[in-house]
């Protein structure tokens, strides 16, 4: 089989041609005769790309001077913990907005650090829907606010950016980064796991006020502290050599297809598809969540009668499309639409559909 539209959640698709470069560049990078994996972080050529690939992100997002660019590692995960870490001090405060799976982590991670504020959770309306901004219990004496633009499970999406006034707000944008334009000075600090919108795992990409970096919360080890990453331009240590190359291969290729203004456009084309595909199956699909808070980037779904998804699941991969199996918390179905994704593919997943819908009917 060759190349499939691919829905996966991530590790997810990434743009054709950025894998046809890596693969044409990867025996002999840059004229080194060696692959990018292969030699210094060190090195002339390496140093180059990686400025490159910052100065290109930096463009992408118009991030100001006053914001620093990480590149870094252990995974939206790890930063759930080291956040807290440097961003508050001992006993500190710190408000967190919990609307799916990825929130209610990030808030349980951050309690050995930090005193977790729940100011709203949207778990009593099981994660369909977000708890209204006039609900939210912030606590006007927190360090900072945690919230998480889109739930890559539940399929919930904030369309715009909260305000929290003078107290810095704290995104993790693993599942929606560089889909749309991004205000960066609303943010205090946003962080993504790089296998979504990205690159490959492994990386995580940064994007911090240099204010708060200054902060130095508590004792901790060098590694651990942000304002050191940031000194060292992200080499404080080896970095993610192979991930820092390929994101930078992607930023090239986003701002190759018109930029983020282009991609918001074009990931509303997709998801309306598919949600237009889904209200207008008469109920043979379902998708629960508040209209106003579905997600762009990931479309969770389920069949009118759960003993039909293994057929849904089979055949869909016989058609080509991969990965539309639901996370296990939900079950069903869900479809991940990212910038790699194409309306080609959103295309052939709703024509596959409706296809299922007649011969199941
Ligand atoms: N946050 C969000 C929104 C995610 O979607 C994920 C991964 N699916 C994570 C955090 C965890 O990322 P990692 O596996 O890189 O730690």
């Amino acid at each position: 089989m060759g190349r499939v539209w691919n829905f996966s959640a991530g590790p997810a698709a990434l743009p054709q041609a950025v894998l046809e470069q890596a693969q044409r560049e990867l025996l002999d990078w840059n004229g080194s005769g060696a692959s990018v994996m292969e030699q210094s972080h060190r090195g002339k050529r390496f140093i180059a790309m990686a400025e490159q690939a910052e100065a290109d992100l930096r463009e992408l997002a118009a991030i100001p001077d006053d914001y620093a660019v990480l590149f870094l590692q252990g995974g939206a995960t790890q930063h759930f913990a080291q956040i807290p870490m440097n961003l508050a001090g001992e006993g500190d405060v710190a408000d967190y907005v919990v609307t799916g799976h990825w929130g209610e982590k990030a808030a349980s991670e951050a309690a050995p650090y930090v005193k977790v504020n729940v100011a709203a959770s949207g778990k009593a309306a099981q994660y369909r829907a977000l708890p209204p901004r006039e609900t939210w219990q912030l606590d006007p004496r927190a360090a900072y606010v945690h919230y998480t633009p889109n739930e890559t499970i539940h399929g919930v999406e904030f369309h715009e950016v909260p305000d929290t006034g003078e107290v810095p707000l704290v995104a993790d944008m693993s599942s929606d980064i560089l889909s749309a334009p991004i205000d960066v000075k609303r943010f205090g600090l946003v962080y993504a796991g790089a296998q979504k919108n990205i690159g490959p795992s492994g990386l995580v990409v940064m994007i911090v006020r240099r204010d708060l970096l200054a902060r130095h919360g508590r004792p901790m080890a060098k590694i651990l502290r942000y304002a050191e990453h940031a000194a060292a331009g992200s080499m404080l240590n080896t970095p993610n050599t192979w991930g820092w190359y390929l994101a930078g291969l992607t930023f090239r290729w986003l701002k190759a297809q018109g930029g983020l203004a282009a991609m918001a456009e074009r990931n509303r084309a997709k998801a309306e598809l598919l949600y237009a595909a889904i209200d207008g199956s008469g109920g043979y699909y379902r998708n629960p969540v508040d209209p106003a808070a579905r997600s762009r980037m990931n479309v969770p779904f389920t069949l009118h009668d759960g003993a039909l998804d293994a057929a849904f699941l089979a055949e869909s991969e016989a058609a080509g499309l991969l990965a539309l199996k639901g996370h296990k918390a939900l079950g069903g179905m869900r479809a991940s639409l990212y910038n790699a994704v194409p309306l080609e593919a959103v295309r052939a997943l709703v024509d596959f559909m409706r296809d299922f819908a007649k011969r199941h009917g």
